[in-house]
Order: C-alpha cells, then structure tokens, then sequence
C-alpha cells in the first residue's frame, strides 16, 4: 500500500541563496521502511557546498536581522500554515520515508510542527527583546548564522522546533536534515520560498553528519550550531565547535521514567503509558521508556499492560488501522533487536513481545512491541536508550514509596523527559518537582498543548531548550546598552 505524492521523489539539488544548485555529491538512497524498496535519492552535498551555503546565509543575514520582529515572525507564521495547508502530501512523505502510520503523522508530525511555527510567531511578539535595567537596558540581537542539523524520527517537527525561532530571532539559516529522512525538507524548503522568506534566509544542504555536517559545524562564520540527534553526534559537534567557541544546542536521546503513584487510576495510565512509550515505534526521544510502579500494584500494572500492548496492531503505514509501522532502518531493527537479547541475557522477564519479526510482516523492519519486568538500575535496559518499542518495567517498594519512586526515575545519566501519574496532582506535582528532568508532564498533558513550554535535556540529553520564548533564547546575543 502506498499513497502517490510528488514528494517523493530523486532530487539532485540544494537549495543555497534562493536557487536549486545541482550537487556534485554522491546520491544517497531514501528506503521505504515498510517496503525495504528505494524511493529516492537526495545529494550527499560535498564541504565546498556546504560553505556555499554558509556563505548565503552570511549574505542575507544583515537584511533579515533589520527587518522588524513582527515580519518575520509573519513570514514564521505563513509558513506554519503553509505546512497545514500541505498536510496531506506532507504525511504521505513521512509515512514513506520514516514508517509512521500516514493517520498518526498527519497529526503528530505535520500539525505539530506547523503549530510550533504558529506558536514561535506569537511567542516572538511577547519576546524580552529590550528590558530596562538600573543603569539603562538589556537588548536580545539576531546571533548570526544558525546550522541547523536534525534526525529522521519526527524529522518536520525537529526542523520546525529550530527554523521557527532561529528565523523570528533574525537568525539566518542553513538546515542540514538527516539523510535517512530527508524528502520533508525538500518539501519544506519549496514551501519556505513560497511564503516570501527572502533568499538565502533558508537554505537546505542534504548529506551526511561526517561530510556536510562536519564542514557546517567547523565554519568559523557560523554562530550557533543547533543539534537534534545521538549523544554520540552530540559529543562530536560540540568538540567541533569548540574550536571557534562557536555555540551549540544540543537536544540528544534520553531513558525517560514515567512514575506511577499507588494512587494513581490505572484505567487511565495503562493506556497512555503504552502510547508514551510505544509512539512512532519507540522512536522518540522523549519516550517514556520505564515504568516505575508500586511493588503492591506491579502485577495487575503487568497485567493490563499484556493485555493492551498485545492488541497492538502493527502494520503498513498507508493503512488506517495500523496504530505501530516499521522501523526506521534494518540497521535500527537489529540495534533493537541487540537491546532485547541483552536484556533477557542480563535476566530481565519478558512479559510480551520479542526479537523475532512478526510473522504476519515478513517485509518491512518491523519489531514487535516488547515488555520487560525485573529491570533493576543496573541493568543495560535500564540505562540505555533503545529507540525502538521496548517498555522496561521498574518497581518501587511500597514504603516509603514516592521517594523511591523518584530515585528510580533520576537513576540514569539522561533527564530529558518524565511523566508522573496520581490521584492528587499536588502529590505527582511534589514528586515531578523532584525528577531530574528537562519536562515531566503530571497526569498525561497532550504534546499539542505544550508547544509554547521548553522542551530539553538535564545530563547526557543535551544543552539548550527549544520552543516557545526558551527556544528564541537559544538564538540570541545578550548586549547590556548602559548610559
Ligand atoms: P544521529 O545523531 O545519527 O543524526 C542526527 C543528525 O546529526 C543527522 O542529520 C546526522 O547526519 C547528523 N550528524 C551525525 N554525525 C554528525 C557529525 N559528526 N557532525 C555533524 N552532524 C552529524 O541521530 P538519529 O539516528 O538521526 O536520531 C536518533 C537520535 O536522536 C536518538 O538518540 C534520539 O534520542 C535523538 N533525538 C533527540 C531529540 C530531542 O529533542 N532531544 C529528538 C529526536 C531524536
């Protein structure tokens, strides 16, 4: 099953200073995950083009950094609708190239991000960008030329999350998307121009993270280098940038604890935690990836937890049904797949699931749901991110209960996300004010409903914040003007 759009498609050009400008790369081959097929290639753009790109975002950069806040932030805001009004063609991609049911992404990876855009506009007129203080005022200024390098999981959204408050702050913009998912950038790059964003203010450079990633991260023109990604990508850009002080941003993986209190309504949490965890096939980086329960509620948590994460139903993305698609990649299929024997060596119980492929989905990377129990902090499950569909069961002793909660859900070297779940939300929100985590939503908040709130990482998930006015923070020069 697939659905025709004309995004997928070969391509063979950049986009630098407003133009498309054939590569002289190497092409790189966009596989279908579902099918395990080629639908695409895009350039493997070489360092010389990548400076190219620079050098047109440095070109633009002094006309766009003059141009008043409230035009730019409406340029951010056409281009937010620009991506509603292209929602349909703009999923059928992602459903091809990242293997997210077509229905889901439509919601989660499209409307989304076209509402962080909507959202950075309108945090952009609210924005401190001059605040008096004794001795005259603070200014927040355009920082310069932004390199903006994103994964392939919710590959709109994490472009969204960067270009929206680059663009607004007077930033400049070279995208360099992943080149496992890269036919959305395209699409957005194509509809950027059409929302009037003048030249050069947004280019796109396709390639690998060594190549193209590399030449943009060791431009001394550059001014921050925001990175979604691995800790691994992470660790190796900020050494990079380190040699030119250049600023970076990094928003990397976590081992996110979703904590249940004894109190908490299991008819609801049950439910959400298997969406939490389970949400594009595990591939988010703020999946809430453990389950910290009460010993005296871990067998009927167990229990219902069986019962729903069977019923999932995996399946073709372009099939209405399909609640979980493949993975992204064979490569990933056998990373999780190596996470899942490891745990089982290493002693965990495996209540549902398993490493072999779903027999009724001989084609496609797809791996089937997985629920382990008996996962002390010890153990590699414990600790390291998956990115794929394993939920990793951890219980508490009853007493003195939340306070063991808590030194379970701060006992990795992440702290990018959480969730807390209770009858009385004073208790969860007593308990969340205590988890060492960048965002931890108390009974369930929908992501659509906390796009103006930052999101990033404590410890090994990252520098920086995105969305919201935290999110423009992370593009500006702070200049004290005193006198
Ligand atoms: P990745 O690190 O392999 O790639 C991310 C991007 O970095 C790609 O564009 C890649 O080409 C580029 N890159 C890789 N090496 C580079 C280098 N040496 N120099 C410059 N660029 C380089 O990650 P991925 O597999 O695409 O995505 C999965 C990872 O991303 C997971 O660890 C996940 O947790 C993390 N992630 C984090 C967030 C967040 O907001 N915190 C969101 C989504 C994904």
């Amino acid at each position: 099953m697939s659905a025709a759009t004309a995004l997928v498609a070969d391509r063979a050009e950049l986009w630098i200073g407003g133009r498309w400008v054939t590569s002289a790369g190497a092409p790189i081959p966009v596989v279908n995950p579902a099918t395990e097929q080629v639908v695409a290639h895009v350039p493997s753009a070489t360092a010389a083009e990548a400076e190219a790109a620079v050098t047109a975002a440095v070109a633009a950069w002094p006309a766009w950094a003059a141009t008043p806040v409230a035009e730019r932030a409406e340029f951010v805001r056409k281009l937010g609708d620009a991506l509603e009004g292209a929602a349909d063609d703009l999923a059928a991609v992602i459903a091809t190239e990242v293997g997210m049911p077509r229905h889901l992404a439509l919601a989660a990876q499209v409307r989304v991000p076209a509402e962080v855009l909507r959202v950075t506009a309108t945090a952009a007129a609210k924005y401190p960008w001059r605040e008096p203080v004794a001795a005259g005022e603070v200014r927040r200024e355009p920082a310069g030329v932004v390199v903006a390098i994103t994964p392939w999981n919710m590959p709109l959204h994490q472009i969204a999350a960067k270009l929206g408050p680059a663009l607004v702050a007077g930033c400049t913009v070279v995208l360099k998307p992943s080149e496992v998912a890269p036919l959305n950038a395209y699409a957005l790059a194509e509809l950027a121009h059409e929302a009037g964003i003048p030249p050069g203010v947004v280019n796109l450079v396709t390639g690998t993270g060594p190549v193209a990633g590399e030449a943009l991260v060791r431009d001394p023109r550059v001014a921050v280098v925001s990175l979604t990604g691995s800790v691994r990508s992470g660790a190796r850009v900020a050494e990079l940038a380190a040699a030119n002080i250049t600023r970076v941003c990094l928003e990397l993986g976590g081992k996110s604890a979703n904590v249940v209190l004894d109190d908490a309504p299991l008819d609801l949490v049950v439910p959400a935690a298997v969406q939490q965890a389970f949400f594009n096939s595990g591939q988010a980086c703020n999946a809430l990836t453990r389950l910290v329960v009460p010993g005296n509620r871990h067998d009927e948590i167990c229990e219902r937890l069986v019962e729903t994460v069977a019923a999932l139903r995996l399946g073709d993305p372009f099939d209405p049904a399909a609640e979980l698609g493949p993975l992204i990649s064979e490569r990933q299929r056998e990373t999780v797949r190596g996470h899942v024997r490891k745990a089982l060596s290493d002693g965990a119980r495996m209540l549902v699931g398993g490493p072999e492929a779903p027999g009724d989905l001989p084609v496609g990377y797809y791996h089937r749901p997985t629920v382990f129990t008996g996962v002390t902090p010890d153990l590699a499950l414990a600790r390291e991110e998956v990115f794929g569909p394993v939920l990793a069961v951890q219980a508490y002793p009853d007493s003195p209960g939340d306070a063991l909660a808590v030194d379970l859900a701060n006992s990795t070297d992440y702290g990018l996300a959480a969730g807390v779940w209770s009858a009385d939300p004073e208790r969860a929100r007593a308990v969340g004010t205590r988890i060492r985590a960048g965002q931890v939503k108390i009974n369930g908040v929908r992501t659509r409903d906390s796009l103006d709130a930052p999101f990033g990482g404590y410890g090994r998930s990252g520098l920086g914040r995105e969305l919201g006015r935290h999110g423009i923070d992370e593009f500006v020069e702070i200049k004290s003007l005193l006198g």
